[in-house]
């Protein structure tokens, strides 16, 4: 864990680096255990991906959920208006089923690393929350610095 990876990085730096799949706070690599499940901290910089909170990812699932409706809006306004006036119903009704169910897999790893960004624009990590998740701090035993 490098010296690097105790100070904060501007907040560009933090939603470059998630769009990346890269831990926002220090850039490194390999944050994610299989396609749709974070490691428990950063292999970099130590820091707990849930910020040792047990509720923190229903911010990346509202994420998930626009990202999602985004992309069928999109595609069906897409579809619509270039087929328009006899729009292909059937395939629109197909289209946004696989689309719905691939944009929620393909989406979700992007919307946890970026709403952890987002969360870190908000609530700078200190040194001190730092060395709280590389002690393996959970809340409930010991206070967590950022509350
Ligand atoms: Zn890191």
């Amino acid at each position: 864990m490098s010296a690097a990876a105790d100070t904060p990085a501007p907040w560009w730096a933090l939603f470059w680096r998630a769009a990346r799949l890269r831990c926002p706070h220090c850039g490194s690599g390999g944050i994610f255990r299989t396609l749709l499940e974070l490691r428990d901290r950063c292999l970099g910089c130590g820091l707990r991906l849930d910020r040792g909170e047990g509720d923190y990812f229903v911010g990346a699932y509202l994420f998930n959920l626009v990202a999602v409706e985004v992309i069928l809006f999109v595609c069906v306004a897409g579809i619509v208006a270039v087929t328009w006036p006899s729009p292909p119903w059937e395939l629109l009704t197909w289209v946004t089923a696989t689309l719905t169910l691939a944009g929620c897999v393909g989406c979700y790893p992007f919307a946890k690393v970026t709403w952890l960004a987002l969360d870190l624009a908000l609530r700078p990590l200190s040194p001190e929350e730092l060395q709280w998740h590389r002690d393996g701090g959970r809340v409930g035993e010991r206070p967590l610095p950022h509350l």
